[in-house]
């Protein structure tokens, strides 16, 4: 990030003759002058380095001097330890903003601007090191005027790799849905811009891939990309042209704020400004009208700002918030190539706003939501990812080996774990889809070719059904797995720096668990090399697997199921009759009692589900997640009422884990206070409000049985912002010190990460735990 021309001016400023260059492993600098100054050196280079600058290791040592005679920045060197970091993009800065808006500069209004500290980085790196000859920009030859910036350590843009002018760089296109040029240029930009208020939708090339754009105000045109997409009720993200027409339609805080401005730009999930019954009046003034099918039944919007230049230039003179959604088929992976886009977005998209740098790789927009004052990463890629997180000291005896982890099912990212740093992937998606399957193949394949990295262990989830577990047995016979709950912890462990013991708490979806049943609500005993299973959610029956995760009235059954046996379609009848024709309840109950594709668990999200179809909200889901977000929506943060549940000891045994598990959470008589509640004709905002500081109250009491006094908390239930603030201040309040992720999501995204984490902790005392984790196959 602009470091050899801060170099440069340091040495320059102090005197120092000698030279700097960019290697694989890093920066490289020889400087040649008194102890005390070369000292003085050292400590600036921390004390000034460039804002968006990361030191991971700085090292140094005396030699004899050579006698060099002036500071000079010399090409760079090839070598075979790639471990430098590769940077992610990063918006677009304020001095470029500033000339590109400038009538006199040489860059006015052209879209891709950029200087060392703005632009694109890990969208555009074929290979190390980051010089231009590596990266897509090669196919561009520099104009004499960029050439001399580009040589000139006074400059800003002084070795920008990407630098261009409209004279030698990328340029814009306006595609047909046919692929025919109808415009280039400025008069590109125009049209489209005429286009989106028309109400058409474009397909734009940004930075690590397509998006598809429509005018968020123009109902119509909203709806009819939901049609085209098959999308139904899933959010959509917006792109507003300013923080104020933000502040318009939704509240901001201050820290919110902040992450939209950063050089991150992500994705931000903001509450509306408006009553949820009636989201069409987002706002006052009737020009931030949101159309009510941008995110339907929702009180928060996924709002951003314009992070390229291209995006500035666009919303400027558009003036309205946009729909900028990633262009797919729902959960593929985003189009980055233009060829490909008008293959894939056929019937989609009506125009294409393309430009000819190409995109190596694809990099999705991030999305982060802020709990309690600090961000919180739930989708990892554009501006964060490849950042790796830096092996902790006492890990260090396995520097040497490199390990490769595969990730989960959902929300997949692969991480490798090279000397001391572990490089996680940008987020891939759901691999079900054909695409995104390959999508994987290629980020671990690309992985491997830009660091150089030959894995020395690969590690995956325990489900043998995981396309990643298989694809993890296909690269090598012996593999290592970790069970996904206690990855989940690992990662929580590893990102927050925990050291000693700590509760783990791990409430998802779905797992497979060591018991080969769907884990979910799970609780560990951990320490800096092993852990227990100590606690679990009472199992219910899910009827019909897979289908249940798509249908919460199915997870309802399994509860009133548990709770009643047989009798519940009687005993509950007024709480179920709306949700099943008699025909469904008969297979239900004959699935139920048989236990015929109905697998048991004591997944917490599933428990979220049936409280969400229980209390009317959700019965049936479009998108992953939509009945406990709903449910969360629903609530009424001012209650503070909860209901009474009890913990037992449990006589189980788990022979595959070989450790007895010591505590069963028993939800049932949480499940029959809030029939009780419904039967009374308590509100739903109520009742979900108690339903959440209940669960926040089981952790506290988990925690004071386990004896530990730090608590780490992790899995997709904690991006639930009330459940986790609800938890948060109890247990602080009782004196716990909490964990939770900040730029690694609780999400399946953090798996890839916990299952290294879990490598390294357990591989200290590989010999005695061996059995129990890292379960050894093949
Ligand atoms: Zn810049
Ligand atoms: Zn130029």
């Amino acid at each position: 990030m602009g470091f050899r021309p801060f170099i440069y001016k340091l040495a320059n400023e102090l005197n120092l003759p000698g030279y700097v260059l960019n290697n694989s492993s890093g920066v490289f600098i020889e400087a040649e002058g008194s102890e005390p100054i070369l000292r003085n050196f050292l400590s600036r280079i921390e004390a000034d380095k460039p804002k968006l600058s990361v030191i991971t290791n700085l090292e140094h040592s005396f030699l004899d001097p050579l006698g060099y005679s002036k500071f000079e920045i010399k090409e760079s060197e090839e070598g075979d330890d790639v471990s430098a970091l590769i940077l992610p993009d990063i918006a677009v800065c304020d001095n470029c903003l500033k000339e590109m808006l400038d009538p006199k500069d040489r860059r006015y209004l052209y879209p891709f601007i950029n200087c060392t500290n703005c632009g694109p980085r890990f969208s555009i790196i074929e290979s190390l090191p980051y010089d231009r000859p590596n990266t897509s920009m090669k196919i561009f030859k520099m104009c004499d005027k960029c050439r001399e910036e580009y040589k000139n350590p006074a400059d800003r843009r002084f070795h920008a790799q990407p630098i261009a002018c409209p004279d030698c760089g990328p340029q814009l296109f306006l595609w047909d849905e046919g692929g025919n040029i109808i415009s280039e240029k400025q008069t590109a930009l125009k049209e489209t811009v005429d286009l989106i208020r028309q109400g058409k939708i474009i397909a734009l090339k940004g930075l690590g891939g397509f998006q598809l754009i429509v005018d968020a105000t123009n109902e119509e045109a909203v709806r009819e990309l939901r049609k085209r997409k098959h999308r139904e009720e899933k959010p959509f993200a917006l792109m507003f042209p300013s923080i104020e027409s933000i502040k318009e339609v939704c509240e901001v805080s201050e820290t919110e704020e902040r992450v939209l401005c950063s050089p991150e730009s992500p994705i931000v999930l903001l509450k509306r400004k408006s009553k949820i019954g009636n989201p069409c009046l987002a706002g006052r003034q009737a020009k931030s009208k949101i159309s009510v099918t941008v995110a339907p039944h929702n009180p928060y919007l996924g709002a951003m700002l314009p992070y390229t230049p291209l995006h500035h230039l666009l919303m400027k003179e558009l003036n309205l918030p946009v729909v900028a959604t990633s262009a797919n088929l729902s959960e593929e992976p985003i189009c980055i190539d233009e060829r490909e886009a008008l293959e894939k977005l056929r019937g989609i998209a009506d125009y294409y706003l393309i430009h000819n740098r190409p995109i190596v790789r694809h990099v999705d927009d991030s999305i982060v939501r802020v709990i309690l004052n600090r961000e919180l990463v739930m989708r990892r890629a554009r501006g964060y990812a490849p950042l790796p997180i830096i092996v902790a000291e006492k890990y260090f005896s396995l520097e040497e080996k490199t390990v490769l982890a595969v990730g989960g099912h959902l929300k997949n990212t692969v991480a490798l774990k090279k000397g001391n740093n572990i490089f996680i992937s940008q987020h891939i998606g759901d691999l079900s889809t054909e695409e995104s399957n390959i999508t994987f193949k290629k980020v671990i394949d690309d992985f491997k070719l830009l660091y150089n990295a030959e894995p020395d262990e690969i590690i995956s989830d325990l489900h043998p059904e995981y396309i990643s577990t298989k694809y993890a047995k296909h690269l090598s016979e012996k593999i290592k797995q970790v069970q996904h709950h206690y990855a989940h912890v690992a990662a929580c462990r590893f990102e927050n720096q925990v050291e000693g013991e700590a509760l783990g708490v791990s409430w998802d979806g779905t797992g497979y668990g060591l018991d080969a049943t769907v884990w979910g609500g799970e609780f560990f005993l951990t320490d800096d090399n092993s852990y227990k299973h100590f606690a679990q959610f009472r199992k219910f029956v899910l009827p019909g697997g897979e289908k249940a995760i798509k249908e919460p009235r199915r997870s309802l059954t399994g509860i009133l199921f548990e709770i009643a046996g047989s009798s519940f379609v009687d005993e509950f009848s007024d709480l179920i009759e709306n949700k099943f024709t008699s025909a469904e309840i008969g297979i239900l109950l004959n699935m139920l009692s048989k236990k015929i594709n109905s697998p048991i668990t004591s997944s917490a999200g599933r428990l979220f589900d049936a409280v969400s179809s229980l209390l009317g909200i959700c019965d049936r889901t479009n998108y992953e997640g939509q009945a406990a977000m709903m449910l969360e929506f629903a609530a009424d943060w001012s209650e503070t009422n909860s209901y009474s549940f009890e913990i037992k000891k449990s006589d189980k045994f788990q022979p595959e884990a070989d450790e007895p598990l010591a505590q069963i959470v028993d939800w049932v008589p949480i499940i029959s206070s809030i029939i009780n509640d419904i039967r009374k004709d308590l509100k739903p905002s109520i009742i979900s409000t108690k339903f959440h500081n209940t669960l926040s109250q089981v952790i506290l009491e988990i925690a004071k049985k386990s004896g530990m006094k730090k608590v780490v908390l992790s899995g997709g239930c904690f991006q639930n912002a009330l459940l986790t603030e609800r938890t948060i201040s109890l247990l602080q309040e009782n004196n716990y010190k909490v964990y939770w992720h900040q730029r690694i999501p609780p999400n399946d995204g953090g798996i890839a990460l916990g299952q290294i984490a879990a490598y390294l902790m357990q591989h200290l005392h590989l010999n005695e735990i061996e059995n129990k984790t890292l379960k050894e196959i093949g």
